[in-house]
């Protein structure tokens, strides 16, 4: 199948320089991934991971002190395979809102607040098509509209919405030039289980519609079990396992994705799941061999030194662990 998004080999860091000394925060370190048409791929984890990182990387957004160090990334561009890394920043800007879209945590950044509603989509939309103002209103109705939300939010200031209404109208607004890939940080963290339901089921029907493709960040197994297609868990700044959903859910096969897993509450289940023991590590000096070994219930001496790379074990079902190479 033909591939929307590959990101090869990429290395995103934050270099930070602490009154002349150096740190290096390794967030996305060696992460290859192929982004596919039509699908809702989720990136999983506990915070601190390198998911938010991740989706920064895929966006080429990286302003300082995030540098890309290594890797490549490719977008499928109207069939044509072009290298993002050598664009420049102004093509990388035309290519926001119409190819890909982003909506980042915490909806206030897309909203400006001192602006409508209305003032923000129009500014969006003149910023990449010519058209009178007249009929960006009517494109901006017709798509609220269509998504089922109420055209008044247009003469609204953001802070008169609620929080879920916000997260709806950003999500509206970051699929108005219909982009093939939009990338959303954690959409439904921060609102309560109705505004949830609301903002995941806009996504869901925005997918079916545009038949485009969603990568969601969401540290929520939940929302992933419940609305991605593929799946990719990430561990320390690595992706560690990747598959199918339904697959990823049935036979978990990294020990981390199973206690991922274990830890979501069943429906109705009251008490309190069993947590994963320890603590994620520090990303700047994270622990050699397979990072998850000082966590580990099966960490053995070759977990401490070697390093386990992402290998396919059933077609497309693919995981970081020895205990998988059989
Ligand atoms: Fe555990 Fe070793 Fe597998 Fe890492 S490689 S997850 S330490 S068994
Ligand atoms: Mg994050």
């Amino acid at each position: 199948m033909e591939t929307l998004i590959s990101g090869k080999n990429l290395k995103a860091y934050y270099v930070l320089d602490l009154w002349g000394s150096k740190k290096v925060v390794k967030a996305v370190d060696n992460v290859s991934l192929d982004i596919l048409p039509n699908e809702i791929y989720g990136i999983a984890g506990e915070s601190g991971c390198g998911k938010s990182t991740l989706l920064k990387a895929l966006l080429a957004l990286l302003d300082p002190p995030l540098r890309l160090m290594d890797g490549e990334l490719l977008y499928n561009i109207e069939g044509r395979p072009t290298n993002v890394t050598l664009l420049k920043s102004e093509t990388i800007r035309k290519l926001r809102w119409s190819f890909i879209s982003y909506i980042p945590q915490g909806s206030m950044h897309v909203l400006n607040p001192v602006k409508r509603v209305r003032d923000t989509f129009i500014e969006i939309l003149s910023s990449h098509v010519k058209k009178q103002t007249k009929e960006f209103l009517d494109l901006a109705v017709q798509h609220l509209k269509d998504l089922g939300l109420p055209e008044r939010v247009l003469n609204m200031f953001p802070h008169q919405l609620s929080g879920g209404m916000r997260q709806r109208v950003t999500i509206a607004l970051a699929t108005v030039l219909k982009p093939r890939v939009i990338f959303a940080d954690e959409p439904t963290t921060a609102l309560d289980v109705v505004a949830q339901r609301a903002v995941m089921q806009l996504i869901r029907k925005i997918q079916n519609d545009l038949k485009n493709t969603v990568v969601l960040v969401t540290h929520d197994m939940g929302v992933h079990a419940q609305i991605t297609t593929r799946m990719a868990i990430m561990y320390a700044g690595k992706i560690v396992e990747e598959g199918p959903t339904l697959e990823i859910f049935k036979n978990p096969l990294h020990p981390y994705t199973r206690y991922l897993i274990q830890s979501l509450p069943a429906i109705g289940d009251k008490k309190l799941r069993s947590g994963i023991p320890g603590s994620p590590p520090s990303l700047v000096a994270p622990p050699p061999g397979c990072r998850f070994h000082p966590r580990c219930p099966h960490a053995s001496q070759r977990c401490r030194e070697e390093e386990p790379l992402l290998k396919e074990i059933k077609p497309g079902h693919k995981v970081a662990c020895f205990l998988m190479e059989g």
